[in-house]
Order: structure tokens, then sequence, then C-alpha cells
């Protein structure tokens, strides 16, 4: 199941935070990634599809060695935004920075 995998994933994972999201995976009460995978299970929406792409994005992310990092500027996530959004790519200042570019039609900012 891919709950399970998931939880694998993150035990096999030095990293602290890894080790605690594989405890929140295994608590299916939790409104984190135990969540977002028991949801996965029940439908494939386009949507769900996405959210499962971020799942597998955070997963590679954990075996580079770069998960918790934020991938626009490199500093590490913080532990309470890991633990509402396990899958966050960013930290929240680049993430409102990302909101708002796509907010404003993406204009290139070369
Ligand atoms: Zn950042």
């Amino acid at each position: 199941m891919l709950r399970e995998e998931v939880r694998q994933d993150l035990l096999k994972c030095d990293d602290d935070r890894a080790a605690g999201l594989a405890d929140r995976v295994r608590d299916v009460e939790d409104e984190s990634l135990a969540t977002l995978i028991v949801d996965l299970d029940l439908a494939d929406t386009d949507r769900d599809l996405e959210e499962l792409q971020d799942v597998e994005a955070a997963l590679a992310r954990v075996r580079e060695g770069t998960y918790g990092r934020c991938m626009r500027c490199g500093e590490p996530v913080p532990f309470e935004r890991l633990n509402a959004y396990p899958t966050a790519k960013r930290c929240r200042t680049c993430q409102v920075l990302q909101e708002k570019t796509f907010a404003s039609k993406a204009v290139p900012t070369l």
C-alpha cells in the first residue's frame, strides 16, 4: 500500500524531519501526508494525481537528501510548515512569491 511505502522510504532516511513525518504517516487520523494518501486510495481525479506527483516528488527529494529544503532559496523549510504540508517544496516566503508570480500571469523575471 502506498502509505506504507511512503513510510518505509521516510524511515530509511536519516533526516529527523523525515523520521518525524514517517510517524505522522502512520497516524491516519492526522491531516497531513496520511490523509493525503488515504484520499489518493479513494479517488483518482486529476487533483489527486497532482497530489500523488507532489508526494512522489517529495519522496524523490528524501532520496536525494534535499527533502525539507526550499527549492527556490535552498533554506530549510520550517518544521511546522513541513508538518502542515509534508510535500512543501518551498519555504513560506518563496511560496508567497511563487503564488504572486502566478497571480500576475507569470511574467518572466529575467
Ligand atoms: Zn525559500
